[in-house]
């Protein structure tokens, strides 16, 4: 029996998601492009889309295209993709006076007026980010050792802002405190991942750089 293999999106190179957006407005003569025209024509769902370049106001930019004309019909994907980058790159949760340009791409008002406050704003983030991504099977991998992986070892931004969402921006060994946006933090394999340890929530945790290193050297 043959199967249809639907594309795996995680491994879709850049260019590839972003050629097909260039491609439908070169065919189409567009100079700008809706996210409903694209689920129309397009290869792949625009949150796939968002969730790897930021935001579809991002696509389009990268393409070179307009932003679409309207703003008021943001879609939630798009505010969460917004909150997520920002958690990333502050490597804690966004406090309200985060939320403002140019770290942000929406002001804070966007944020009340759909979700009522910044607090419930967070909330729903919180939700959006436990549901499960769509099931994707499992890559199996064999590295140079004979060992098995079905993750890549690079965590994703999503997973990243999980880890930081369960553990804080505090070290898991030492306790202290990582207020250096990204730079000090690392996302460490609890069991490294040349014995075999996935690339999942379950087995990253937060490390300050310190530890990661002390770590790294008693392997
Ligand atoms: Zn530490």
């Amino acid at each position: 029996m043959k199967f249809a293999v639907k594309k795996v999106n995680r491994n879709i190179p850049n260019e590839e998601l972003l050629a097909d957006v260039k491609n439908i407005a070169s065919t189409y003569g567009l100079t700008t492009m809706s996210q409903d025209i694209y689920v129309q024509y397009g290869k792949f769902h625009p949150t796939t889309l968002i969730r790897r370049f930021g935001s579809w106001f991002k696509v389009l930019e990268l393409c070179d295209l307009k932003p679409s004309r309207s703003r008021i019909n943001i879609p939630n994907e798009e505010l969460f993709a917004n909150i997520e980058h920002i958690w990333l790159t502050l490597g804690r949760q966004p406090k309200y006076s985060d939320i403002q340009k140019p770290l942000s791409l929406f002001s804070v008002g966007t944020y009340e007026q759909r979700f009522g406050s910044w607090y419930n704003a967070l909330d729903a983030f919180v939700i959006y980010m436990s549901e499960e991504e769509s099931v994707i099977k499992p890559n199996v991998r064999i590295n140079k050792d004979g060992i098995k992986h079905t993750t890549k070892r690079e965590p994703s931004a999503r997973l990243k802002v999980q880890v930081l969402m369960r553990d804080g921006n505090r070290c898991r060994l030492c306790g202290v405190e990582c207020n250096d946006g990204l730079h000090n933090i690392h996302f460490d394999h609890i069991i490294p991942w040349s014995k075999g340890g996935e690339t999942t929530l379950e087995n990253l945790q937060v490390l300050c750089s310190d530890c990661n290193l002390a770590k790294g050297n008693c392997k």
